[in-house]
Order: structure tokens, then sequence, then C-alpha cells
């Protein structure tokens, strides 16, 4: 049978009942399977009476909260499709997506009101705003939650209706939305099921946004389908982030490489029991297996496991299974899931097919390709092949066991006479630095029109007078020639969007 995703997610709600379904990581505050399912209906009950129709989109803006997850799935059965916006977001930025999107609803939180309200006046359509917590002159869910309408009953063609639209990072371009199914959230939480099982007993910490599609489906879909417990925090900081580890005895973490980079190496990890922690998987960026490996290690865990996927692709195609954590090559992004198929091609123009350990453009196939990005047919067209092939914009090698590995993004790659470098093995070369604390690599333009890899480095507190010189003389010692940093740029911080993506259109600003 098929179902929409908040039946696809809640459907064993009731077998859970009392077990905690949502933990508030700074006050404990809980809430339990039995709750999240019957809050979940009482407010698609109130949604629909206050006007949400099916198809009307509904922009969910807020940090991680416990009431985020009932929100959504409450949008969802009174047929809307949400479309999840970055906390963060500027009211502009905020306003571009309502227009964007045609959002006609607004579900924030008292905090972001203001930037809410502004956001949906330059917008124009949006019929209502709602806070989660309460708001002179706003409806509140918790009050909503006192409705006595009738559930909507909704019909869903789940093939077909839109659940979510997440809008990609934006880190290659302006961000764009992604039409996501019911079937395809829910196909593609099915097929990571199997290499990463969870259920009742785990506890999973939620520090990546569940705006995002990775902590939207890592974070909040799957474990809440199957009965785990998720602890939730606002946002990341370090401290906060090892004692909810400590106090609430998590058991896995899914996290971006800032978060790898951090449990590697500050000093503060060695003051809080992480003994509780069993798994740690990154995705969402490269990760440098020397960093991984020194993350596993210092923590006693077994080695990192890595995830890949995208937006377009809800969102995930490529895992390590949790049973082969340590049989895993390192470096790998995992292997392929259920039900999907995976190309190599070559760069140029040809894109033939490429055999083991040659990279190429990944190349995807499945049910869990996204229906398009809204009001983007070229773009989509860019994007979907007429076979169906999502052309990812990544590139990767796999191996003779078919554990694949990514190189970077193809428009990242840097072109240095002929040669081309990927700015992720030279940020993870610069990383191995005692004295670097962080690093970020471009491509910059020469006078003689030529690219050539410009370094950003932040220096560790310890090394202020860590030379140009020495970090150049550093790198050249390691790899070939072509690859050697021709430019390097001290920076305070490296900026990254809250998923880990380094922002080099940020950085060449600077140049
Ligand atoms: P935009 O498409 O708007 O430019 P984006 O591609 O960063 O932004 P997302 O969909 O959030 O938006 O990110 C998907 C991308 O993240 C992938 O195409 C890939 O480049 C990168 N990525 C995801 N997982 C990994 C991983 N394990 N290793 C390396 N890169 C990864
Ligand atoms: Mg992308």
């Amino acid at each position: 049978v098929e179902l929409p995703i908040h039946e696809a997610v809640l459907g064993r709600a009731a077998d859970f009942g009392d077990l905690p379904a949502l933990v508030d990581g700074t006050d404990g505050t809980t809430l339990t399977y039995e709750q999240v399912d019957r809050f979940h209906r009482r407010l698609a009950a109130a949604l629909a009476d206050a006007g949400v129709r099916k198809g009307d989109v509904l922009a969910l803006h807020s940090p991680n909260t416990i009431t985020f997850p009932t929100a959504f799935y409450a949008a969802t059965r009174a047929g809307a499709c949400v479309t999840t916006v970055h906390p963060l977001a500027t009211p502009e930025e905020f306003a571009k997506q309502l227009t964007d999107s045609a959002a006609r609803w607004i579900i924030t939180v008292s905090p972001l009101l203001q930037s809410a309200r502004r956001a949906a006046e330059i917008a124009g359509g949006v019929r209502e705003i709602f806070v989660c917590d309460s708001a002179p002159g706003h409806r509140s869910l918790i009050d909503m939650l006192a409705c006595t309408a009738p559930d909507p009953r909704t019909g869903f063609d789940p093939a077909e209706d839109i659940a979510a639209l997440p809008y990609s990072s934006g880190t290659t371009g302006i961000p764009k939305g992604v039409m996501l199914t019911h079937r395809q959230i829910a196909t593609n939480l099915a097929q990571l099921d199997a290499p990463v099982p969870t259920g009742p007993g785990d506890r999973i910490l939620a520090v990546l946004p569940f705006f995002h599609i990775y902590g939207l489906t890592a974070l909040m879909n799957a474990p809440l389908r199957k009965g785990a417990t998720v602890v939730v925090l606002p946002r990341f900081d370090l401290e906060t982030f090892l004692a909810a580890i400590e106090n609430h005895r998590i058991t896995g973490l899914y996290v971006a490489p800032p978060i790898v980079l951090a449990l590697a190496k500050h000093p503060a990890v060695a003051r809080y029991d992480l003994s509780s922690l069993k798994y740690v998987i990154s995705a969402a960026a490269p990760l440098d297996a020397q960093l991984a490996a020194a993350c596993a290690e210092r923590l006693g865990l077994p080695p990192i496991g890595q995830a890949y996927g995208m937006t377009e692709l809800s969102p995930g195609t490529h895992v390590v299974p949790l049973d082969a954590l340590h049989e895993a090559p390192a470096g790998t992004v995992g292997k392929l899931i259920a039900g999907t198929e995976m190309r190599i091609v070559s760069l140029d123009d040809a894109g033939k097919d490429l055999g083991t350990g040659e990279p190429g453009e990944i190349l995807i196939r499945g049910p869990q390709v996204m229906k398009g990005y809204l009001g983007r047919p070229d773009a989509t067209a860019d994007m979907i092949d007429a076979d169906g092939w999502v052309h990812t914009g990544d590139v990767g090698h796999v191996d003779a066991d078919g554990w694949l590995f990514v190189v970077d993004r193809v428009k990242e790659l840097i072109k240095y006479k002929g040669f081309q470098v990927a700015p992720a093995e030279l940020e993870a070369l610069l990383l191995t630095h005692p004295g670097i604390a962080d690093a970020a690599v471009i491509g910059a333009h020469n006078e003689d029109g030529n690219e050539v890899p410009h370094a950003f480095v932040v220096r560790q507190p310890t090394a202020d007078d860590l030379s140009e010189n020495e970090i150049m003389l550093y790198v050249a010692e390691r790899v070939a020639p072509y690859k050697r940093i021709r430019r390097i740029t001290f920076i305070d911080t490296v900026p990254r969007a809250t998923s880990g993506k380094i922002l080099r259109r940020q950085l060449r600003e600077h140049t």
C-alpha cells in the first residue's frame, strides 16, 4: 500500500505509544509517540478549518524544536505541501521563497515572527501566519489543539501529490525549489531501512536543521518512523551539543564535516562522557578520511560512516551500512541503496561510461528522483535527462566492491593548465597541518588567465606566526606540482552553510 508521508512515518505511532518520540535537548520537555500522533491529527483538522486546502503551499519557518515534526505532519495531513524555510533567512530571502513557491500559509515561532511578517508583507499572497508557541494577534498551534473540527479526510495520490518543497542549499547558484512527492520521500525512507536500521531505544541527536532535506530525513522522518527517540537542539553550539550527548545518552549522530572536525580537534570534547555513542554518520560535504579516522579514534568509535545524496534525490542514494563500518574502505561515501542505479561517465562531451576507479560525473536513476524544480522546466531538463538519469554535478569513482568515493563538484574543480584539481583534496591536506584550524580552496584567476588553487586559511590561535611560505611548502611536499597552492589569504572563519558546505561564492568576492 502507498501512504502519504504523515502516515508512512506515523503509521506505527500507536504501537510505540508512551515511548518518547521527541525530547527538547535543553529543557527535557518530551512528546510521546501517542502525543505526536494525536496532536498532528488535531492540528490537521484545525488547519483545514482555518482554510488550508489540498495543494496549498505552507511555509514552515522554525529552528529545530519538538513541535516542528508535528507541525510538518499536520500540514501534509491537511493536504498542504510544506516548504521548509531557513530560520535565519532574512525577510527578503524568505519573501523570495514565499513568492517563488506561491505560499499561502506560514507557521513560525514567536522569536522569528517579525521576520515572517515582514517577508509576508514583501511577498503578498500569505493568508495567515500561525505561531507554534504564542504571540498576540496570531493563532497559536497550542490553542489550535483544542479544535474539535473533524479530520479533513484529504484524499492523496502519493505518486503525484507534492508533500515537500525543500530548497536546494544554493551552494552553486540560487536555491531551487525541489518538488518531492509523498512517494519519493517515503520510498527513500524505506530504502534506508536495511543499511541504517533504527528503532526503540535508539537516541538520535538532531542538531542539523530539520528544514534541510538531510535533517528532515535522517533526524526526523527516519527515526520517528521506527520508534527511536529524537533529542532536539535548536542550533549547533559545541558545549551544548556535547552535554546533550552525555545527558541524553545519545546512541547515534548524523553530522556534517565541520562537526567531525570539532569532535576530532576541540579540547572541550575530552571533558564529556560520550561513551553512549555507537555510530557517527557524516554527509552533505566532503569528509577527509584522515580527519574521520582521527575523530573515530578519539571517541573510541567504529569508523565514521558517510552518506551521500542531494535535495533532488529525496535525498539519499549511498550510505555505509552500519554493519559494514569496519570493512568499508576509508573515505567512501557508501554503497548504492536498493532500487537505485548509478553510472559514472566521463566529464567531456562524450559522457561515456567509465570503469572501476575512473573518476567521472555521478549519474543516478531511481524512484527517489524528484518530480522536478518548481517553475523551472529548463533547469529540470538540465538535471534529469530523457532516460531519467540525474546528472548530479558531482565527480566520483567506484571501486570493484561498489564503494563510491566522491571527489568534489564538477563546477568546483580547478582547471590548472589542463589538469583538474579538487579543492576538497587540498582542503583535507591543509587540515592535517597542526597550525591550521580550518581551510577552504577555490580556483582564482591569475594575471595570465590561468586558474590556480587559492587557499583561505584559518590559523590555530597558537600558530599566528604560520606563514604563507610555510603552508605552500607543506602542500608542495605532498602533492603533484600542478596541485600546488599558488595563493593564500588568511581569514578568521571559513564561511559555511548550516549544512557544513563551504560557501565558495563568498570567498570569491574576497579575490
Ligand atoms: P545547490 O544545488 O543549490 O547549489 P547544494 O547542491 O549544496 O546546493 P544540497 O542538495 O543540499 O544543495 O547538497 C547536495 C550536494 O552536497 C551534493 O551534490 C554533493 O555535492 C554534496 N554532498 C552530499 N553528501 C556528500 C558527501 N558525503 N561527500 C561529498 N559531498 C557530498
Ligand atoms: Mg545541488
